[in-house]
């Protein structure tokens, strides 16, 4: 066919929203950039409006790629939530305050900045990871996708095409309501460096088409995915009869607590969430359809929405001046989770695209981003011959139950915020305020994204019949482990019976943080931002004191298996000893009474690095001296009780293998050091299965 561009990628991305763009700066930080394709229909990203809720751990994530201080700076914190609700004489009265993020159960707390400034975050990493190699093609539609299945099994096979078409400006522009949204219009809230830009295609005729083979696709397309439908993906669940109304404006209110996030319920009028925002914006979300039974959504009109807010808020007043409307929509939500998450594991969905909720507990950006955070290691390590194919099928196991937590709960949810309030106890068919109240609370843990926990497979080794997550009641419960750990591993329980915190390390959960000190430098640091997301699997070795005889010989035998035997199965010669496990290791002997050379040479920088040639011919020295920490007093960071904190034994040696998306996959005790070879066996390859060698170069050039 001469009139179609035939061309090969790794990886290519369908969608540039929030879970398309996560997943292309995982490429690109794992230097896949210029192997990898992402397109979008759209002819930009959007400019406000959509989700805008950051909960704990996706900004965990964000600083793992050292993009979350940038946004926690620009972004609103959600401090308290207020519940307002009728009082016994029907008048709306404040009923009860709780933080708004569980205190301490991260380092972040839940805030809020719209949707474009976070895609504009990651357009930038994506770009500097890349060397601008990877952006996303504007005005692209996907038109046919096919799989050679004959070749799915085959590593250098490009198994998948995919037909696209550059699509005219007219057709590209999105719609907001049904209608074109004429360009310029619903760019308001734009950020002095925030302008819209020419995608790296636009010289590209509308019209042209290209036929792309990929070995994998990861389709990030919204709602109405396109790729899920070309893999025979059906949505289940049901789709609701509540239309939600949006408006982001700077209203003018005598409401006392406007600058708080509050549910409302009213007696009468239905019920409100009010979501205060960076520069002076507030969000409300307003259920309309109580209210308008049978209306259009397309003939909804922000005029509509306010008077129904209006109604909820009286008697206090609400206003919004003329310009002062920054955004608004109306939309109906389905609850509803897509039946396969893949096809032959070579093409993925991912984000809204596997499943779809209400907006209330900020969830769809946070949930989508964390899909492609699960998902493009995996991808990125299998292309390159790292890991085996074997390792994809956790996706959707890992996924989809969360997907269906996700939707249990916000069933659950919905019922509770949309229902009219009990007028008193014994009110059955009213929705208790104090019951409302409480599934809110219990609703913030897993809102906040620290309750995944991740199924026992080759990823996660857990005893068999352990924790899945599930919801109970708007409750999301861990089942935690009952049976007898095998052999060495060491149980939940097992670890520290008084610290039942969420800082204990529990396997399938996401490894919390603790302030240590390096054994180099002094310096204080948070042991999260020495586990960085660059798709290295990572050992966390609490060695305990090596001044105790014990500790000191456990630590002499696993360093001897690590140089020995661990490392050069799975790392290929010329590559730096760390480049595919690295090692840290936390010590409870005190800083000043030993040296860095009282430990292990496998656990020391530099020394047991190679000096090796780069590609231009330099040499590169770069000994990372960040790799033994002690958990110790600092001169003007206090003391980070890392071993409390963890509950972790300071007489004995425990190891942590953690995942590159930060997840407990093994926790073992130091003696049992073997354990980590049978470990890394099934989900690493050996180096002569590699495919290319060139991302660690990358990395290295991204780290300068
Ligand atoms: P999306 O952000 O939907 O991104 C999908 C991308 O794929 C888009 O860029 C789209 O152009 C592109 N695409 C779609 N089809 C194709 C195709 N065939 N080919 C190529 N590209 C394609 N969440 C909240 O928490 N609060 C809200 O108030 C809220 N309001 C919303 C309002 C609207 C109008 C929408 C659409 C969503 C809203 N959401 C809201 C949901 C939130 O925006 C999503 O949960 C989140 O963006 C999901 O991210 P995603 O990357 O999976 O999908």
């Amino acid at each position: 066919d001469g009139n179609i561009k035939e061309s090969y990628c790794d990886v290519l991305v369908i969608g540039a929203g929030p879970a398309g763009l996560m997943a292309a700066n995982w490429l690109a930080v794992q230097g896949l950039g210029a192997s990898v394709r992402i397109i979008d229909k759209r002819n930009d990203k959007i400019f406000n409006g959509q989700a805008d809720g950051l909960q704990c751990r996706t900004l965990e994530i964000l600083q793992s790629f050292g993009l979350a201080e940038d946004i926690w700076r620009q972004s609103n914190r959600m401090i308290e939530i207020r519940f307002w609700n009728p009082g016994p004489d029907g008048q709306l009265q404040r009923t009860g305050r709780i933080p708004d993020t569980i205190p301490g159960i991260s380092r972040w707390q839940q805030c809020v900045l719209h949707q474009g400034r976070i895609e504009k975050a990651f357009l930038d990493s994506i770009a500097k990871h890349s060397n601008n190699k990877l952006s996303v093609e504007r005005a692209v539609l996907p038109e046919t996708l096919t799989v050679d299945e004959s070749a799915i099994d085959d590593a250098k096979a490009y198994p998948i095409q995919v037909e696209v078409r550059k699509l005219s400006e007219e057709e590209a522009t999105p719609t907001q309501m049904g209608k074109s949204i004429p360009n310029g219009l619903f760019r308001s809230s734009l950020a002095p460096d925030d302008s819209p830009t020419a995608a790296s295609n636009a010289h590209v005729e509308p019209g042209s088409r290209e036929r792309i083979h990929a070995k994998y696709v990861i389709g990030c397309d919204g709602a109405h995915s396109w790729t899920r439908r070309q893999m025979g993906s059906k949505m289940e669940g049901d789709q609701t009869s509540f239309i939600w109304g949006v408006l982001d404006a700077v209203p003018i209110t005598d409401f006392p607590d406007v600058r708080n996030r509050c549910a409302i319920h009213s007696a009468e009028s239905g019920s409100m969430m009010i979501i205060p925002r960076e520069d002076g914006l507030v969000r409300f979300y307003i259920q309309v359809s109580e209210l308008n039974k049978g209306v259009d959504r397309y003939n909804i009109t922000p005029e509509m929405i306010l008077k129904t807010a209006k109604a909820i808020i009286a008697p206090y007043k609400l206003d919004i001046g003329e310009g002062d409307l920054d955004w608004w929509t109306a939309y109906v939500i389905g609850q509803r989770t897509a039946e396969k998450f893949s096809l032959h594991d070579r093409v993925f969905i991912a984000g809204d695209a596997c499943h779809t909720h209400s907006p209330k507990a900020g969830q769809g950006m946070n949930t989508s981003m964390q899909d492609t955070y699960n998902l493009t290691w995996k991808i990125a390590s299998v292309v390159k011959g790292v890991s085996p194919r074997s390792i994809l099928p956790t996706y959707e196991m890992e996924r989809k139950q969360i997907a269906q937590d996700l939707i249990t709960f916000d069933h659950k949810f919905s019922r509770l915020f949309s229902g009219k309030p009990a007028k008193d106890e014994a009110d059955a068919a009213g929705i208790s305020m104090s019951e409302f109240q409480r599934a809110f609370e219990a609703g913030n843990r897993f809102a906040s994204g620290l309750s995944v926990n991740y199924q026992r497979s080759l990823l996660t080794v857990k005893p068999e019949g352990s924790s899945q997550t599930a919801v109970e009641g708007g409750t999301v419960v861990s089942h935690s482990e009952v049976e007898a750990p095998a052999d060495g591993v060491i149980s939940d329980a097992g670890l520290s019976a008084e610290s039942a915190g969420e800082t204990r390390i529990e396997l399938g959960k996401r490894f919390n943080t603790a302030q240590v000190v390096c054994h180099a430098t002094a310096l204080p640091y948070e042991l999260a931002d020495r586990i960085v997301s660059d798709g290295r699997w990572r050992v966390v070795y609490f060695c305990g004191d090596i001044r105790n005889a014990e500790c000191k010989n456990e630590m002499q035998c696993l360093g001897d298996y690590l140089v020995g035997q661990l490392l050069p199965m799975f790392t290929p010669k010329d590559q730096d000893p760390d480049s595919v496990v690295e090692v840290l290791t936390v010590s409870a002997t005190p800083r000043a009474e030993n040296e860095m050379q009282d430990y292990h040479e496998a656990l020391r920088p530099s020394t047991t690095r190679h000096h090796r040639a780069t590609d231009d011919g330099t040499y590169n020295f770069s000994p990372d001296y960040h790799k033994i920490f002690v958990d110790d007093d600092t001169y003007h960071e206090g003391h980070g009780q890392a071993y409390e904190k963890y509950g972790v034994a300071k007489d004995r040696g425990t190891l942590v293998v953690i995942r590159p998306d930060g997840y407990v996959s093994l926790l073992i005790e130091a003696r049992q050091y073997e354990q980590l070879g049978e470990f890394f066996k099934k989900v690493l390859q050996p180096p002569s299965e590699h495919l290319t060698h060139q991302h660690t170069r990358l990395r290295r050039e991204q780290a300068k």
